[in-house]
């Protein structure tokens, strides 16, 4: 067989369709459509009004066994596996992914857009800019970012009365306050909508927020690796009177606001979720919000285009969703709701909406149904679970890349995909495993595993080779995933929201991550008491966990035992809605390694092609 191209060799060997056609063939109407050149559209959400009484599509989620560092192929088999279901078995369907952060594609990981004949394309514009989502949510963040720091700025260098009369100006010899300012009095518990009606108390309550420097948790960000903003001081200008205080980036995936944008249902919704965004603590101990400073409206409108869905299209033409892009860790890592529902409608009751979680089936799919399903109200008919040789034989004491023959360690690993199937039964959805073949895998190997997987519990098991053949390869996959989707469903969560804030914890760690038990650290234990009394301890839980292992430790592979979860501390993302305690230390801006995959990148001026990405 001849060598598989690069992938962007491959990407652009195909003539793809104007997206305006894929539009109308997937049903959307034309002013439904905003085109962004001739690969890429935005749909609005107008449609979701138009469709709502109509059935939804089966909804299939494609997780992982515990991957090596290099990804087993999730992303690509979420797309093979919607060119085998379209343009192979001639079923309605639709892939929805995340969009990938800028910083991995100039640095060290390799494109989202699967790879090999599975991919979004053109793969350039899918990994680069898209339609400028990522960048719309840096200039938002960024924005709450210098109203922390100015309000804090402002407040400590004026008396509450000037504060006042700058906060609420005189207009016409009059002063009335902004529809957000009423939202905040509201909350302050003051009923009263004319400035001239409140007592001294209540002008120094209202316009003093008295945020604790120390306690800001909102960070900038960037979509960009740079390292050197990991921890920064900021107000180092003699205009900033001394106001200096350490602060950090993040990568723009990490934002909050990325977090919103994937579980938001509506630009009401966004609206609300977008004020609620908890940026620090006042002296008083009181949660101070993104509407407090005054700014959501504001976040809302920056946000306006990001809230619509990108349509693009696979190599075999089926379409494709690309929306919002979360962390793994500190975020849930899975692509929108808003794209998910609509794809659901769009493909009818006998279609499906294939949909990725990121990270392995403990973190990613975890996530995906407490969190995400939660919020969506929708309920998954199939768990894909992705597993590779490679990464088998690692669970089973090897190296991280193997390719020699050895049945034992392989037997062994299968530990890991076996306690991944069990983690989706947990759920109560049916599993079908796909083997992601490599050309260096042998028959055998790949028999053993369908086996042992179907003998763990899964509906089905079938090796695929999409990656090396296109949806070809992976129409058995389809099949069984079809199959599966009719068979019975009794999908529940795993824990109830009212439960404490630990007792949440602990189900996840004990259940999913097989620990025997968790420790609470002394910053975990005074957040716990924090966010309880502060009246967020009904959110769903987040886990920021090495992907790289079931354990804390990522070198701890196949199914670990005997170990306590330590939650070094616990934060909340509350606009975005879930608290998410961290296990070990995330890094929430990723470095340049030596030699970037930036040195390979250029433009041809000549074609305009771009070259050498990946
Ligand atoms: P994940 O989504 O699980 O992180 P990806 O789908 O992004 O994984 O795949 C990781 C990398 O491995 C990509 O570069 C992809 O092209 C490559 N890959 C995936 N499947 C295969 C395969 N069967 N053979 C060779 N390379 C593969």
């Amino acid at each position: 067989r001849k060598p598989v191209p690069s992938d962007i060799v491959i990407s652009r060997s195909c003539a793809a369709k104007s997206i305006d056609s894929l539009a109308r063939e997937v049903g959307l109407f034309s002013d439904e459509v905003e085109l962004y050149g001739k690969t890429k559209a935005k749909v609005q959400l107008t449609i979701i009004k138009r469709l709502q009484s109509l059935p939804d599509g089966k909804y299939v989620v494609v997780t992982g066994i515990t991957p090596t560092p290099l990804g087993e192929g999730k992303s690509t088999t979420t797309i093979g596996l919607a060119q085998a279901m379209g343009a192979h078995m001639k079923l309605n369907v639709f892939a929805c992914v995340r969009q990938p952060s800028q910083g991995p594609t100039f640095g060290i990981k390799g494109g989202a857009a699967g790879g090999g004949y599975s991919q979004v394309i053109p793969m350039e514009e899918f990994n680069l800019h898209l339609t400028g989502d990522i960048h719309a949510i840096t200039a938002a963040n960024n924005l709450v970012a210098a109203a922390v720091d100015a309000r804090i700025f402002h407040e400590a260098t004026q008396s509450d009365k000037a504060l006042y009369n700058r906060l609420v100006p005189l207009s016409g010899g009059e002063r009335t306050f902004s529809p957000i300012q009423i939202n905040r009095l509201k909350k302050l518990g003051i009923q009263k909508t004319e400035p001239s009606a409140l007592t001294e108390e209540e002008i120094n309550r209202f316009a003093r927020l008295d945020i604790d420097p120390s306690s800001v948790t909102w960070q900038r960000v960037l979509d960009t690796n740079d390292r050197f903003l990991r921890k920064i001081t900021i107000g180092q200008s003699p205009t900033e009177k001394g106001y200096t205080r350490e602060a950090q980036f993040d990568i723009t995936v990490a934002s909050e606001i990325m977090a919103v944008l994937a579980l938001t249902s509506s630009l009401e919704d966004m609206r609300q979720r977008l004020a609620k965004m908890v940026v620090a603590t006042s002296r008083r101990g009181d949660p101070i919000t993104t509407e407090d400073l005054g700014v959501s409206g504001a976040l809302t409108v920056l946000m306006k285009d990001a809230i619509k869905p990108n349509l693009m299209q696979t190599l075999e033409g089926t379409p494709v969703f690309v929306h919002a892009g979360p962390f793994a860790n500190i975020a849930h890592g899975n692509s929108s709701i808003l794209a998910d529902k609509i794809a659901l409608k769009l493909v009818g009751p006998e279609g499906f909406v294939v949909t990725e979680a990121g990270f392995g089936a403990d973190i990613g799919m975890e996530k995906f149904f407490n969190i995400k399903c939660r919020y969506s109200g929708l309920r998954p008919h199939v768990v894909v679970l992705v597993a590779t040789i490679r990464a088998l034989k690692m669970h089973g004491g090897g190296p991280t890349v193997s390719f020699l023959l050895n049945f034992n360690l392989l037997e062994k690993g299968c530990n890991n995909m076996r306690k991944q199937i069990e983690n989706a039964k947990h759920f109560g959805v049916p599993v079908v495993v796909a083997v992601n073949a490599f050309k260096t895998d042998t028959e055998a190997e790949l028999d053993l595993v369908c086996t042992l997987a179907k003998s763990a519990g899964a509906f089905d098991a079938v090796r695929c080779s999409h990656w090396a053949e296109g949806g070809a390869g992976a129409v058995a996959l389809g099949e069984a995933v079809q199959k599966a989707s009719s068979a019975p469903s009794n999908f529940k969560f795993l824990y109830d929201l009212d439960l404490p804030i630990a007792d949440k914890i602990r189900i996840i760690a004990q259940k999913i991550y097989g620990a025997d038990d968790i420790e609470l650290l002394p910053e975990a234990q005074h957040k716990v008491a924090l966010y309880t009394k502060q009246g967020f301890a009904n959110l769903p839980v987040c886990m920021a966990k090495t992907h790289l292992s079931l354990s804390h430790e990522a070198e701890k592979k196949g199914v670990p035992k005997g170990f306590i979860l330590p939650i070094r501390d616990i934060r909340a993302s509350v606009g975005a809605g879930f608290l998410f305690p961290l296990v070990g230390t995330m890094p929430t801006i990723p470095g340049l390694p030596t030699r970037p995959c930036f040195y390979d990148i250029d433009l041809d001026p000549e074609t305009e092609q771009v070259n050498g990405l990946f």
